[in-house]
């Protein structure tokens, strides 16, 4: 049916990682206390900037994007703190779970998943439990497909008390607008395999000025996600341990993709991607998880019906078609399919994937007719 060995990855994380990324990873190797080497970090780690919103500098860390999750915690918190988590899925649990392991007191916000989080709600939650010591939140919930107000939220925690406001953007960096300086969030994290295109295993942080003295003041600092000493270490372009060289070579590259298409572009075209998958999805007859409002650009969710099973549906598409697609985590495991639609994705690839995706519902009884799901992603661009 397809060509052998050909995949298209529509998990949202990892992605696709464009020939031109793979390519550059395979300079020759440089030593990390080089000349070359930190030319090569401060110019990615400088440019990586404008992605995040910030004048600060951007961390990088070898590690997967919870290491960065991890950090946030162990940087800018200590045993005993009263901390605050807003829950939209499996990723705020992730947040709330690494407090807890941490021995901080974690106070829940939960919304349900496949919502978005209400400014409002946050603001009579903070009333009734100040003071705390930070505030963790989701900007794409990956496991439902919500993009949290962030901005909005972000001015809620500044309104009513001291906390600081720690934001996982392992899925939004890179495919939506983020602006730390300006939104008065303390710390974004992030990492290197949704939105940015390249392989996993970097993560990056960021932090304002109130989060260092916050971790100058700490007591007990971490060893390996010490960000003091990875802010010591960039500053002299390198990091405080052998750093993941290849990967900086595919970030490089992969930045060099994103500034030739224009970081707006990439911003706008994200927002098409998602409003062409909904239209699909929607035309196909399958429900949306999540409202037009609170979806992210990055990645959709689509929940189970009678004749659309997640995971004979997804078994389907990745045997017969190559199609690679995400299932529910937690409690909607086996109940959605989720559809990545971040970073190397042009709208050529998306109609590609959106052929398959209605070829596997004809396969597993579902079918529609002959061109549902492109039809109705073409009409939503022109
Ligand atoms: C993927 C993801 C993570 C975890 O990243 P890993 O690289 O798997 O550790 C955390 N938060 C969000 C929102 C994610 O999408």
């Amino acid at each position: 049916m397809i060509k052998r060995g050909e995949w298209h990855l529509r998990t949202p994380g990892p992605t696709p990682v464009p020939k031109r990324v793979q390519q550059a990873m395979m300079q020759p190797m440089v030593d990390h206390r080089s000349p070359q080497f930190s030319q090569l970090f401060l110019e990615t780690s400088h440019r990586l900037r404008p992605i995040f919103g910030t004048k600060q500098d951007v961390l990088i860390i070898t590690g997967s994007g919870t290491s960065a999750l991890e950090a946030a915690v162990v940087n800018l918190t200590q045993p005993d703190d009263d901390v605050a988590v807003v829950v939209t899925g499996a990723f705020g649990e992730r947040f709330a779970e690494i407090c807890s392991t941490y021995g901080r007191r974690v106070h829940r916000l939960d919304i349900p998943w496949g919502q978005a989080a209400s400014p409002l709600q946050l603001r009579t939650f903070l009333r009734e439990r100040s003071p705390l010591a930070a505030v963790f939140m989701t900007h794409c919930e990956t496991s439902t497909g919500v993009l949290n107000p962030i901005a909005e939220m972000a001015a809620v925690v500044r309104d009513e008390s001291e906390a600081l406001v720690i934001v996982d953007a392992v899925s939004s960096a890179g495919g939506t607008p983020l602006h730390m300086d300006q939104w008065g969030v303390d710390m974004i994290v992030s990492g290197s395999q949704k939105a940015l295109m390249c392989p996993p295993g970097l993560a990056f942080v960021t932090a304002s000025e109130r989060a260092y003295e916050k971790m100058r003041q700490l007591k007990q600092k971490p060893f390996y996600l010490n960000l003091l000493n990875y802010k010591e270490e960039a500053a002299k372009g390198t990091t405080p341990a052998t750093p993941a060289v290849s990967l900086i070579y595919g970030l490089q590259e992969a930045l060099n993709i994103i500034e030739e298409e224009g970081l707006n572009q990439v911003f706008e075209r994200h927002m098409w991607l998602k409003k062409m998958t909904r239209a699909a999805v929607t035309a196909a007859g399958l429900p949306l998880l999540t409202t037009e409002e609170d979806a992210s650009p990055t990645v959709t969710a689509i929940t189970e019906t009678p004749s659309f099973q997640p995971e004979a549906f997804r078994k389907t598409a990745r045997e017969t078609y190559g199609l690679i697609l995400a299932g529910g985590q937690k409690k909607l495991k086996g109940r959605l399919v989720r559809f990545g639609h971040m970073g190397a994705c042009s709208f050529f690839e998306l109609i590609q994937s959106l052929f398959l995706f209605e070829m596997t519902l004809k396969a597993t009884g579902h079918p529609v007719p002959p061109g549902t799901m492109v039809q109705a992603a073409e009409e939503v661009l022109s």
